[in-house]
C-alpha cells in the first residue's frame, strides 16, 4: 500500500476555524537529476527548505566522510579526487541507511543519486512500499556546465577532473534518465535560466505532478 502522509502546508482553515479540506498527498520522494554544474544541489537545497523535507546529497555525505577521516572517507577519497564514481555497493548502502531515518517518511530530495542503472534499481527496491520516486531533470548546455563548474572552485572542479566527471555522466548516468523516462516519471526542465526561474519551474512541476498522482 502506498505510504500516504498529510502535508501540513496543504491544510486550510475555514472562517469558522474548522479544518475543511485535509488533503492527503503522496510523500514527496524526489530525485533531482542533471549533469555536474546543472544547479541541482542549489535547487535541491531550496526545495527541501521550502517543504521541510531533507535533502540527501550523496556528494555531501562522501565529502563529509573524507573530511572526518572515517573508514568510508579513506576508501573514497582518491575516487572523489579523480572524478570517478565510488562503487554502487558502497553508495547504495549509505543511501539505504539514510532512507531508514524517520525524517524521510514525508518525502526527501535526492541529489547525486542514483547515478547508475544498478543504483536506480536499488532505489526502486528501497521505495517499493513508499510510493516510488518522481524525477526532476535539469537540462543545461555543455558550455554553461563548464562555465559554472569553473567558477564554483571545489577541489574536484579543476579542468581535467571536470572533463572526467562529464564523461562519467554521459556514460553511466545519462542512461538512468532513460530508465525513468520510459516509465513516465520524469519532468525535464530548462536549467540554463536564472536560478529563481528554475526554482519556480520546479515548484510548479512538482505541485502539478503530485496533484496528478494523489
Ligand atoms: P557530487 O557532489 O554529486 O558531484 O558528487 C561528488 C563526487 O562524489 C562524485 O564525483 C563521485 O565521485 C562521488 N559520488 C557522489 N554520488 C555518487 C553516486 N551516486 N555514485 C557514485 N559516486 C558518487
Amino acid at each position: 500500500m502506498e505510504n500516504l502522509s498529510v502535508s501540513a502546508t496543504r491544510l486550510r482553515r475555514s472562517p469558522a476555524t474548522r479544518w475543511t479540506s485535509v488533503r492527503i498527498v503522496p510523500p514527496m520522494n524526489l530525485v533531482f537529476f542533471g549533469p555536474p554544474g546543472a544547479g541541482k544541489g542549489t535547487q535541491a537545497d531550496r526545495f527541501a527548505a521550502n517543504h521541510g523535507i531533507p535533502k540527501i546529497s550523496t556528494g555531501d555525505m562522501l565529502r563529509q566522510a573524507v573530511a572526518e577521516g572515517s573508514r568510508v572517507g579513506m576508501l573514497v577519497r582518491d575516487t572523489l579526487q579523480a572524478g570517478a564514481l565510488v562503487t554502487d555497493e558502497l553508495i547504495i548502502s549509505l543511501v539505504a541507511e539514510r532512507l531508514e531515518q524517520p525524517d524521510t517518511t514525508g518525502g526527501f530530495v535526492l541529489d547525486g543519486f542514483p547515478r547508475t542503472i544498478p543504483q536506480a534499481a536499488a532505489l526502486d527496491a528501497m521505495l517499493a512500499e513508499r510510493g516510488g520516486v518522481s524525477v526532476v531533470a535539469l537540462v543545461v548546455h555543455a558550455d554553461e556546465v563548464v562555465r559554472r563548474l569553473a567558477v564554483r572552485g571545489r577541489e574536484d572542479d579543476d579542468a581535467w577532473v571536470i572533463k572526467e566527471r562529464l564523461r562519467v555522466y554521459s556514460r553511466e548516468t545519462e542512461p538512468v534518465l532513460e530508465f525513468y523516462r520510459r516509465r513516465g516519471a520524469v519532468t525535464i526542465l530548462d536549467g540554463n535560466r536564472p536560478l529563481d526561474e528554475v526554482t519556480a519551474a520546479i515548484e510548479a512541476a512538482v505541485t502539478t505532478g503530485l496533484r496528478a498522482k494523489g
